[in-house]
């Protein structure tokens, strides 16, 4: 059974080029996004020389600021010509664009073929708006052609867990649901609860899938690995777990890698908004595709960040126009990597993303400090440590709640403690706590820090 023609006739080896074919001829009309050709393209373009792949950025950007100042009323003060400096121009949010009407709405809009995206409703600040199909088909692209350099291909088995919200079973339209049916993208493991007992029997179920691929919450798959674990058992997972939504913590990485023996884990940092599509890679870095988008991290004055210093991430979407996302605040603050990465592979990178924006630890005086701030010290202990999240309920109170694995002890408390103090200084109250649930986010997400005030 295990070779010869039951190997050679096994779904995952006929179904891909199927699919491949059935999506050009079907899907892809049918939903009015040519993902595949975009994957494919993004190929070509980053076999390009850097000069000629940089005149090609240039020359969208370009193409797109003439566009936006013809048909969008927010733009029409830009020059016709497209010749501009990117960072002469506005910096806009949600906030701004939800407030200014339909001026950011091109007047090309009803002949421009959208679907519908919902974003932020799992952190209480929902909006639902207009993603182009073409921008929508990039993304998608990118992420295919990723999954396949990382050894998974279009059509192989696949299963979602936790609860993406590109896939949020709430709001899937009845065309998308025959695509992730034909594409064999199993949902049914979808949902909210990670508690041990769930977790377990979702491993387990999650297993007999025999999927090529898992991908969903990092949060999901690190406490089904932990369950696993607390059994003293592993499992043969798929060959590629890739994590999205919220940070994989080094100690969620571990134990996955420890549970699923064999699986490669990989990191993607994404928006919807926007459209940002990016991995990991193993030196650390955060692939970007250059042909998706600009990416650029800004500091409060909105002047550009140095590599390595923390921003927010502000993007420019080549293709969206329904909708245009121009210098577009993300929400999230990170860090540039490398413009090329020791690693090899092309395209800029994001170093690392520290959080939200707002995110921060307050100070009475005012000084604030990311969540990022604190990290290495947690991730120096991550064998004693399972997760932590820290809780100000004032100024001068600040909750260090730590889930933790055998051997945490009282050293690892006062290090956890010293540090921070190193940087926040002796002000104010840390308590911390191991005997309390760490919150979830109303999206099931971790958060590492909750402000109440
Ligand atoms: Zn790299």
């Amino acid at each position: 059974m295990r070779d010869g023609l039951g190997a050679a006739i096994s779904p995952n080896r006929w179904y891909p080029p199927v699919l491949y074919a059935l999506a050009r001829v079907a899907i892809q009309p049918a939903i009015k996004a040519r993902y595949l050709e975009a994957g494919q393209f993004t190929r070509t373009f980053e076999a390009w020389p850097t000069e000629r792949r940089e005149e090609w950025r240039q020359a969208k950007l370009t193409n797109l600021i003439a566009y936006l100042a013809k048909h969008v009323p927010a733009y029409h003060q830009l020059p016709s010509n497209g010749i501009v400096d990117l960072t002469d121009l506005p910096v806009v949010d949600k906030q701004i664009i939800i407030a200014a009407g339909d001026s950011y709405f091109s007047d090309e809009a009803p002949t421009l073929p959208v679907i519908q995206k919902h974003t932020g409703g799992s952190t209480g600040d929902p909006w639902n708006y207009p993603m182009d199909r073409v921008a929508w088909a990039d993304a998608y692209g990118i992420q295919l052609l990723r999954f396949e350099e990382m050894g998974v291909r279009y059509g192989e088995n696949r299963v979602t867990l936790g609860f993406p919200t590109s896939l949020g079973l709430g709001h899937v339209s009845f065309s998308k649901r025959v695509r992730l049916l034909v594409e064999r993208t199993d949902t049914e493991l979808c949902s909210f609860e990670i508690d041990p007992v769930t977790s377990l029997d979702r491993a387990h179920r999650a297993v007999k899938k025999n999927a090529a691929l898992w991908y969903g919450y990092a949060g999901t798959i690190a406490a089904m690995a932990e369950a696993l674990l607390a059994e003293g058992m592993t499992l043969k997972g798929p060959r590629l777990i890739v994590t999205m939504a919220e940070p994989l913590w080094p100690s969620w990485k571990m134990a996955i890698e420890a549970a699923f023996p064999g699986s490669n884990v990989v990191e993607e940092y994404g928006a919807n908004d926007g459209g940002v599509i990016s991995h990991r890679c193993p030196l650390g870095n955060f692939h970007l595709a250059d042909n998706q988008s600009i990416v650029e991290v800004l500091d409060p004055t909105n002047a550009p960040c140095s590599q390595g210093v923390d921003g927010d991430i502000v993007i420019t979407n080549f293709t969206a126009k329904h909708l245009p996302f121009l210098r577009y605040r993300l929400g999230d603050v990170g860090a540039l990597g490398p413009e090329q990465c020791d690693c090899g592979r092309p395209g800029r990178t994001i170093a690392r993303v520290s959080g939200r924006t707002g995110d921060a630890v307050l100070l009475a005086d005012g000084r604030e400090f990311m969540p990022v701030t604190f990290f290495t010290v947690f991730n120096d202990i991550a064998d004693y440590v399972r997760q932590w999240q820290m809780v100000q309920p004032s100024v001068n109170h600040l909750i260090i709640r730590v889930s933790t694995r055998p051997g945490f002890d009282q050293q690892h408390q006062a290090l956890i403690e010293d540090t921070v103090r190193s940087f926040i200084g002796n002000e104010i109250k840390i308590d911390i706590v191991t005997d309390q649930p760490l919150e979830l986010t109303k999206g099931g997400k971790h958060k590492v820090l909750i402000r109440t005030f």
